[in-house]
Formats: C-alpha cells, sequence, structure tokens
C-alpha cells in the first residue's frame, strides 16, 4: 500500500487537481478549505485505522489478486468472514467519525463490477474482467479512494434514457474511438467525490436495448481533462466555513459525508479502463449488487451514528441533572435498542452472504434492502427520542461569539448552566452535537443514501416470495394447492 497513513492520503490529494466549484469559487486545495477540510479527515480514518494495530484487522485484507496486504476498503469479499468485518468497521468508523467516511461507494462499486464483469465475459467471450484486475490491482496497491459514481440526474422520470428531450440527462457515450470511449452527462450526490483519486461511473438503473450508450462502465482519475465537481450545501456549512469551534458541532468531521455533482464534458476512457459498453442486459445486475452492498453496510455505519447521539444525550441528561428519571433511562434504552437491532440486520445479511460466479461474495439481497428499510425508521426515532431529550435549548442557544462576548457571554454562561460543578461550555457543545446529528442534511442523507426507501420497498415486495408465503398458509389451513389463478400482488 503506497498511501499508508492518514497524511500520506493529504499528501496524495494534494498531489492533483480536480476542478471543484463552491459556492462560485473555485477550491484549490480539499484538506485545507474549511469546506471540504472536515469531510477529508474523516475518509483519512479510513486509512489511518490500518496502521492502528487495534483496527488492523478489521482494516486491511489480503488481495485475492496478488497476495499482498491491502486496504479492506479496495478489496473484492472472499467469504462471509470479510462482509462481516466490513460492516464491524463502517461501525467503528461511525462511532469515531460521528459522520460519513465516503470511501464505501467505491468498494462497493468495486465489488459489484467485479462479480458481474465476470459473468458478462463468461456469456460473451469478451475481456472485461481483466482489464478491471488490471485497475484493481493499481488502486489497491496505490491504496486510492474510488468514488461509485451512480446516480444520474434523470430529467423527465416518466422517460428512458433515451427518450429524454436532453440526451446528457443520464450519462452516455458520445464517441467510440479505437483507443477508447468518450462520455457525458453528470452525477449528483457523489459522496467523497472532492477527495477522492478516482471515479468508477457504474449506469444508474437496469437499461433497455434502446439504451446502449447508456450502459457502459469505466474509471477515471478525478483530474481527468473535462472533469467538473460542484460541491453541495448542507445545513450549517455557513458556521463550518467560518470556522467556528463549537457552534459546528463536529469541527473536526462535517455533519454529513460532503457530496458533489460530477459533470462529464466530454471526457475520454481509454478502453484498458472500460468495463463494459453496451451490454444492456447486465446493468440491472451492477446497479442491483452495488445498491445491495451499500444498503448493508448503513446498518453499521449508522449505528455508530447512534451509539454517538445515544452517548451524546446520555451525557447531557447528566449534566443537567436529569439522567436518573425513569422516562430518562426508558428513552435511552429504546435508543440503544434501536441501534442494536439495526446492526442485527447488517450483521444478519453478511452472515447470509453467497458466492456470485466469480467468487466474490455478495450479502443476502433481502437482508440488506430490510437493513437500509429499518435506517429510515429507526435512526429517525434515535433522532427524535435525543431532540426529545436534549430540549428545547439546542434549537434556541445562543451561537459561541455570545458565549464569548465581553458584554453578554457572563451572562450567556449564567443562565446556560446545568449541574454546578461541570463547566457551561460542555453543555453548550454536546447541545450543539446534538444539533448537528439530528439536522437537516444528516438525516436526508439516512433516508436517501443508498437509495430512497421506496427502492427497498420494491426490492423487498418482489424478493418477498409471497406464493411460497401462500402455500403455506393453506396447506396449515387445509386448502387444497391448486395452482392459482392469478399471482398475489
Ligand atoms: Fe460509507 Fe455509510 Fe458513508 Fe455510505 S453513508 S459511504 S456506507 S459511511
Ligand atoms: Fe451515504
Amino acid at each position: 500500500m503506497k498511501i499508508k497513513t492518514s497524511s500520506d492520503y493529504m499528501s496524495s490529494l494534494q498531489s492533483i487537481n480536480p476542478v471543484i466549484y463552491y459556492k462560485g469559487e473555485k477550491i484549490k486545495d480539499v484538506t485545507l478549505h474549511p469546506a471540504t477540510a472536515p469531510h477529508v479527515r474523516a475518509a483519512a480514518m479510513t486509512y489511518a485505522l490500518a496502521s492502528q494495530a487495534e483496527h488492523h484487522d478489521l482494516a486491511t485484507a489480503t488481495s485475492h489478486l496478488t497476495g499482498r496486504k491491502i486496504s479492506r476498503f479496495t478489496h473484492v469479499h472472499q467469504n462471509v468472514e470479510d462482509l462481516l468485518k466490513k460492516v464491524k468497521l463502517l461501525r467503528i468508523l461511525g462511532q469515531k467519525t460521528g459522520t460519513c467516511f465516503q470511501r464505501c461507494v467505491g468498494f462497493d462499486g468495486i465489488n459489484a463490477v467485479y462479480s458481474v464483469v465476470y459473468e458478462v465475459d463468461e456469456k460473451l467471450g469478451t475481456d472485461y474482467l481483466e482489464r478491471f484486475k488490471q485497475w484493481l490491482t493499481y488502486i489497491q496497491d496505490e491504496n486510492l479512494m474510488v468514488v461509485g459514481a451512480m446516480t444520474d440526474p434523470k430529467g423527465d422520470r416518466s422517460k428512458n434514457p433515451s427518450e429524454q428531450p436532453d440526451p446528457d440527462q443520464f450519462v452516455r457515450v458520445v464517441e467510440r474511438r479505437n483507443d477508447g470511449i468518450v462520455v457525458r452527462g453528470a452525477k449528483l450526490h457523489m459522496t467523497g467525490a472532492v477527495n477522492s483519486h478516482e471515479i468508477l461511473i457504474m449506469p444508474t438503473m437496469a437499461m433497455d436495448e434502446k439504451s446502449k450508450d447508456y450502459a457502459f462502465v469505466g474509471a477515471i482519475p478525478v483530474d481527468a481533462p473535462g472533469i467538473i465537481m460542484v460541491f453541495g450545501r448542507q445545513a450549517g456549512d455557513d458556521r463550518r466555513d467560518k470556522l467556528e469551534t463549537i457552534d459546528v458541532g463536529k469541527p473536526r468531521f462535517g455533519s454529513v459525508g460532503g457530496e458533489a455533482m460530477i459533470i462529464f464534458d466530454d471526457v475520454f476512457i481509454p478502453n484498458e479502463r472500460v468495463f463494459l459498453d453496451g451490454e444492456t442486459e447486465f446493468t440491472a445486475s451492477i446497479v442491483y449488487r452495488f445498491a445491495a452492498h451499500h444498503r448493508s453496510n448503513y446498518g453499521a455505519c449508522k449505528t455508530g451514528l447512534m451509539d454517538v447521539l445515544t452517548g451524546a444525550v446520555s451525557y447531557l441528561c447528566q449534566i443537567q441533572g436529569a439522567a436518573k428519571g425513569s422516562h430518562v433511562r426508558d428513552k435511552v434504552t429504546e435508543m440503544i435498542h434501536l441501534s442494536e437491532t439495526l446492526y442485527s440486520s447488517s450483521i444478519a445479511c453478511s452472515a447470509e452472504g453467497v458466492p456470485t460466479e466469480s467468487g466474490a461474495y455478495m450479502v443476502d439481497t433481502m437482508l440488506a434492502n430490510v437493513c437500509k428499510q429499518n435506517v429510515t425508521r429507526f435512526h429517525f426515532e434515535v433522532a427524535r427520542l435525543a431532540v426529545d431529550l436534549a430540549g428545547g435549548f439546542i434549537a434556541t442557544l445562543p451561537s459561541e461569539h455570545d458565549l464569548k462576548s465581553d458584554e453578554v457571554g457572563h451572562l450567556v454562561k449564567k443562565y446556560f448552566t446545568g449541574v454546578a460543578d461541570i463547566p457551561v461550555e460542555e453543555r453548550i457543545k454536546i447541545g450543539r452535537l446534538i444539533e448537528a446529528m439530528t439536522g437537516g442534511t444528516a438525516l436526508v442523507e439516512s433516508m436517501h443514501g443508498a437509495g430512497s426507501p421506496q427502492a427497498q420497498r420494491i426490492m423487498i415486495f418482489r424478493e418477498g416470495d409471497l406464493t411460497k408465503k401462500v402455500s403455506l398458509a393453506k396447506a396449515l389451513a387445509g386448502i387444497p394447492s391448486v395452482k392459482p389463478k392469478q399471482e398475489a400482488s
């Protein structure tokens, strides 16, 4: 692994030159700019853990391609143990950063593409897997961060890619040359894009026969000609951008992963970095395997965040003198119960993993969808309980400027003091942490990241095998098992 430590990672980002805009201006150095630096530090934790003896086993793996030691974030899962180690690692990272550390998107993209292109080659005699292995070996040896780029703008959602009035609403091949392809379009909501080294471009949905130009997979460095990124706004970003240390809630790490839109303004991808081109029938598998892996993650990374939130609100109750109240204990118990229940589904879909034809392991897809669906409820319920216990003061706190003011600072301190021997700053800091972790952008990410809740419900229904469940019921009720005229719906 060439990039070994978090400071190696920072230096590596300083040695590349992606084009990034934020609030109308260019960001020159993502490791230093106040808007991006917290997110860079969160991603850097994935590098830091690999060099800590305590976490080394979870954070690293042995490459099945080279036999060399690699970051787990560049690994192709070889067995159930790999799947389990991944989610254990993600929970720890969630606990340490309290936010999204971004690197799983590329990780899941690598695993989805690897297993699908194996099947493409088997069926069609193409050589995509060999190309992919070459690229992946480079990623593993250098220990690069990859952003898995999937979500297209989609334009008019009632129309397929080939029917859009503007054909660029889905990323597409606009030119095929002897030595590669030229692609145009955009990907939205790209977690960790501005601090990744490489982009792995994948189709956003199953493509029909007419949409061949949209059915491609390719990898490209983030600073390749024609790539433009626009970094998104987040709730509370002015506090972050002005380097406020208390009001930002989590001064070291951002409140969410740091998302950007990536624009592909006629970007050339050489053949050796093209891993699918026109084989529409395989696009559904890429999307679905990627989504299932990512949905399995959410039950772990978000549990890490819920652990932090539970700790924050418990401490706040202690320093406000309310911790012994039976309702407080009951609500904290509920927060823990929900967190562990969520984590259980992440463990379950990993424990029930199965090998694909390529040998790479997939999570159980039904359980992965259930896991992510649980996130959209349990994380919100834990946040609701945290806000309930924290009280209204997290919404009405004066700013840190008033706290530090010569004129009113002593009065703010006097009237926000809780238990006498605890410095008032602690109460305010923990309140701000709860505010940051229960506020707008953080929870939106939990709802829609890895696919909106409806996407999971569609798959849960599809994989629910209702026919079998109906026959189970009929058998027990003594109803003869004749073929139903109509499928249950
Ligand atoms: Fe990883 Fe979770 Fe962030 Fe997705 S939301 S990239 S799984 S930390
Ligand atoms: Fe996410």
